[in-house]
């Protein structure tokens, strides 16, 4: 099997593949070494990644990118109102109470819901990495996640990667894919009494992430997160868009927002613009017939730009902030401030953030690929293909989650919630909660901080119904042990349940000698002990938990697994019968023009007239309205009636190509 980490970016994303010599970034049908994180829905197919951003253009409507900012949510959220929406041109509705989008496939209006998209652009991304692996299958992976995703759209994450047929061994928060990237390939760590601690700032196209870093040989420990969810390149392009629309409604008198078309072209040039300004103070802007045949040409200078940001600018040391008081360091104990992210090109931010600290930044780690490295290391380490050097990776969570119950009749003074894990607890963690029942009981799992997630999202983790739970032998409380783990992924679970009984056993106990203390190292007697009695707790019996979460239930994933596997073979049948015409149509030419050269010596005219005849009426048929649309099975079979008439004829134009090869091979071996 293969060791994969994708970087899932909200522009594009990044494919890695461990290979015996190290970690490639691999490169796509187009050669380029990001994918944009597009789905598009054309008139006979699904369009996918370059294809859908090709697509994009002439089918504003059916296109759907940010995938990664609607997983999890609903269509009511006020973010996916409020935000989203404005990136996004496709129609968004309810997908059984997830948001989603109608749009028309194959004439015919369809909604998929946003863990569907995500498993169609996932699936598109697995046949990338298939094909550059020649045709290994791709199962295990490491996907990277924001580090402010909660717990929804993480199980929304992992459906989507279920239903596209992958094996996510981890959820990796994108600071932390990084710092391990960094931690991996650093051979002078300090020991674990001086701990390097590394700040990783990566501002991408939709969201800025913050993480305190520690490291010591062998480790790392994530001491510390903020993020802001909604701070990134596309926001700067908004900016400037705005400012050139206003514009060129007085220098040109069109109003560029009314048109998606003329709005998609403005942006990409104002994406084009700012890079430019990322590099020289002075930038142009040419968008050729933007709208009603109007070339539109302005610029911009880079403090023009940074007046039009000024609101973002200002936000840019916030997550800094409460970064580094969560971990509990101080400025000068930070080592280093690794940049990751396209968005960390732009000077303003650049400035800022290094003044915060008061030291350089470093940009040592890959901007673009930093990500998908540190996912395929982790998977590395997770998978038993490769030996890696071992690397302990200590993450965290940026919300802390309680627990609640009500309270047992007869148990008077019991509380009814519990903060089981705090803000920025470890990943992954398990806690074991004690409750005293004589019956079955429900938990009911709440983040603590509600105002603290990205808004709508619910609060209400699932509900944990504990069974089989009875008095113990005296008709008491039995003693109810409950695990719950925060696993690899960053997701809540109630792993286990059971009950235990407190034993009095015998056991041999050391005894302290004062003498042996005294004469510590030379004495070489046994270490003296006694058999005494202690009380201990000892499992007794298991227990059941039914949980209500959420997330989709096995059967819904089935579904959607089937549903995803029907459009893909008719994508795929789609695909091969436009190439089997397009076989047939090369074919044609290539013959033809061969018969009055290459194939002249070696056919009669009658052979001659046969085939020409032929392969003038497959041509003529395939100009019909039935030859433009026909079966995959129609263009097989005709071009296999031309190559029956055309292969002796190739054979033996063939056979005399080799012939002189043949005897110039039997003279030297002779
Ligand atoms: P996210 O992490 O938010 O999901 P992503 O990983 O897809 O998004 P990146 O690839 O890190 O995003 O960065 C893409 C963003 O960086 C885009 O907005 C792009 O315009 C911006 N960007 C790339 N190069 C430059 C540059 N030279 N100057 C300014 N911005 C740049
Ligand atoms: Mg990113």
């Amino acid at each position: 099997s293969s060791v994969v980490g994708i970087d899932i970016g909200n522009i594009s994303s990044k494919i890695g593949v461990a290979r015996a010599r190290g970690v490639d970034v691999i490169a796509n049908e187009v050669s380029n070494r990001s994918t944009p994180s597009l789905v598009s829905f054309g008139q006979k197919a699904r369009a996918l990644g370059e294809a859908a951003a090709t697509a994009q253009t002439s089918n504003f409507k059916n296109t759907v990118g940010s995938l990664k900012r609607l997983v999890g949510r609903t269509l009511q959220d006020a973010e996916i109102q409020e935000i989203e929406k404005q990136f996004i041109n496709a129609e968004l509705v309810d997908a059984k109470g997830e948001v989603g989008v109608k749009v028309r496939l194959a004439g015919e209006e369809q909604v998929f819901s946003a863990t569907q998209l995500m498993a169609m652009y996932l699936g598109k991304l697995r046949d990338t990495t298939s094909k550059e692996l020649g045709g290994a299958g791709v199962s295990d992976v490491v996907l990277s996640t924001p580090l402010w995703f909660t717990d929804a759209q993480r199980r929304a994450m992992l459906d989507a990667a279920e239903i596209a047929g992958l094996n996510p061994l981890r959820l990796m928060n994108d600071t932390t894919a990084t710092a391990l990237g960094y931690g991996i390939t650093k051979t002078d760590l300090p020991d674990s009494d001086n701990p390097r601690n590394v700040v990783f700032c990566d501002i991408g196209h939709s969201s800025y992430q913050v993480a305190v870093v520690s490291f010591v040989k062998g480790q790392l420990t994530v001491m510390g997160t903020a993020a802001d969810r909604n701070f990134g390149g596309r926001d700067f392009d908004r900016a400037l868009l705005l400012h050139f629309a206003e514009e060129f409604k007085g220098k040109y008198k069109i109003d560029v927002l009314s048109s998606p078309k003329a709005t998609f072209r403005l942006a990409a040039g104002c994406e084009r613009l700012k890079k430019v300004l990322s590099a020289n103070a002075l930038a142009p802007l040419n968008v050729e017939s933007i709208m009603e045949d109007i070339d539109a040409a302005s610029q911009l200078k880079r403090e023009e730009f940074e007046a039009l940001i000024a609101p973002l600018l200002e936000r840019v040391t916030k997550p800094l902030e409460a970064a580094l008081t969560q971990s509990g360091l101080t400025k000068d104990q930070i080592h280093s401030v690794e940049m990751v992210g396209g968005s960390s090109r732009v000077p303003a931010l650049k400035e800022r953030i290094s003044a915060w600290f008061g030291k350089p930044l470093s940009f040592t780690s890959n901007q673009d690929e930093a990500v998908a490295r540190g996912c395929t290391l982790a998977c590395a380490t997770l998978s038993p293909v490769f030996k890696v050097r071992d690397f302990t990776v200590h993450d965290s969570t940026p919300y802390s989650i309680k627990v609640t119950w009500d309270k047992a009749a007869d148990v008077p003074d019991e509380d009814t919630e519990l903060v089981v894990f705090q803000p920025n607890n470890p990943i992954p963690s398990t806690k074991i909660l004690t409750f005293y029942r004589k019956e079955n009981f429900d938990l009911q799992a709440y983040y603590a901080q509600p105002e603290l997630l990205p808004r709508g999202i619910n609060p209400w983790l699932g509900k944990f119904s504990i069974k089989g739970v009875s008095p113990d032998a005296k008709g008491d409380h039995s003693i109810v042990k409950v695990k719950a783990r925060l696993n690899l992924h960053g997701v809540l679970n109630f792993e286990s349940a059971y009950t235990v009984e407190e034993v009095e056993k015998e056991e041999e106990v050391p005894v302290a000698d004062p003498q042996a203390m005294e004469t510590d190292g030379e004495n070489k007697e046994a270490p003296k002990t006694e058999i005494r009695k202690v009380k201990k707790l000892q499992r007794k019996g298991d227990l059941s938990i039914v949980s209500g979460l959420v997330g989709k239930d096995a059967s819904v994933l089935a579904e959607l697994k089937e549903k995803e596997g029907q459009l893909y073979s008719s994508d795929k049948l789609v695909i091969d019968t436009e190439d089997r015409k397009n076989a047939l149509e090369e074919t044609i030419y290539d013959q033809r023009s061969k018969l009055d050269d290459k194939y002249k010596l070696f056919v009669t005219a009658e052979e001659k007239e046969k085939y020409l005849a032929a392969l003038n009426e497959q041509e003529e048929w395939l100009y019909t309205e039935e030859g433009e649309e026909a079966t995959k099975s129609a263009y097989v079979e005709r071009l296999a009636a031309l190559n029956k008439i055309g292969q002796p004829i190739q054979f033996r134009q063939k056979e005399s190509e080799e012939r002189p090869k043949a005897a110039s091979q039997l003279r030297e071996a002779l």
